[in-house]
C-alpha cells in the first residue's frame, strides 16, 4: 500500500534513449517528457516500488541515473480511515476528528501534541518518544488503523 516516486538524478550522455525509455513507461507525450527533462531532478513516475525498479534499471542501462524514494504525498490516506469513519475524517463511534500519522509527512511535534491530548494506549510513551505507528487514530481511543509499510527503508 505504499507509494514511491522515481526521480531522474542525471540524464546521462544519451537523452534520446532516455526519452524512449520514458515514453514506454509513462502516458506522456514526447513534448511533455522533453520539458520534464528540463527540470532539476524531475519526478518521472509514481507507483509501487517493484514497478519503478524496472524503469530504473532501463534508465541505468541507457547511462542515466535515477533514484527511488518513498512518496507519501501520493498515498490515499483517507482510504485508511474508510473502515472506521463514514466521512473518513471523524470517528464513526464518537465523532472526534481522527489523527493521521503518515511517515515523512506527520511531524514529531504533531505526534507529541496528539499523544498529549488523547487517551490512546501508550500515550505517554508516544509523547516521550515522538513516534507512533503509521495509521489512523481516534483521540478517544475508539479506533486504530495501523498502516502496513514493510517496504519503506
Ligand atoms: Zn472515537
Amino acid at each position: 500500500m505504499s507509494i514511491f516516486a522515481l526521480y531522474l538524478d542525471d540524464v546521462g550522455p544519451n537523452r534520446a534513449k532516455v526519452l524512449q525509455v520514458l515514453k514506454g513507461a509513462c502516458n506522456s507525450s514526447f513534448r511533455e517528457l522533453k520539458s520534464l527533462l528540463e527540470l532539476a531532478r524531475p519526478r518521472l513516475l509514481t507507483g509501487p516500488k517493484w514497478q519503478l525498479l524496472s524503469v530504473q534499471q532501463l534508465l541505468h542501462a541507457k547511462g542515466a541515473r535515477a533514484s527511488i524514494e518513498f512518496y507519501p504525498e501520493g498515498l490515499d490516506v483517507s482510504a485508511w480511515a474508510a473502515r472506521v469513519s463514514t466521512d473518513r475524517i471523524h470517528c464513526s463511534a464518537c465523532g472526534a476528528k481522527l489523527f493521521f500519522a503518515v511517515p515523512k509527512l506527520t511531524t514529531r511535534e504533531q505526534i507529541v501534541d496528539f499523544a498529549r491530548s488523547s487517551v490512546i494506549a501508550n500515550a505517554s510513551e508516544i509523547a516521550s518518544s515522538g513516534w507512533i505507528h503509521p495509521g489512523v487514530y481516534c483521540p478517544c481511543g475508539c479506533v486504530t488503523v495501523m498502516a502496513n509499510f514493510d517496504d519503506i527503508e
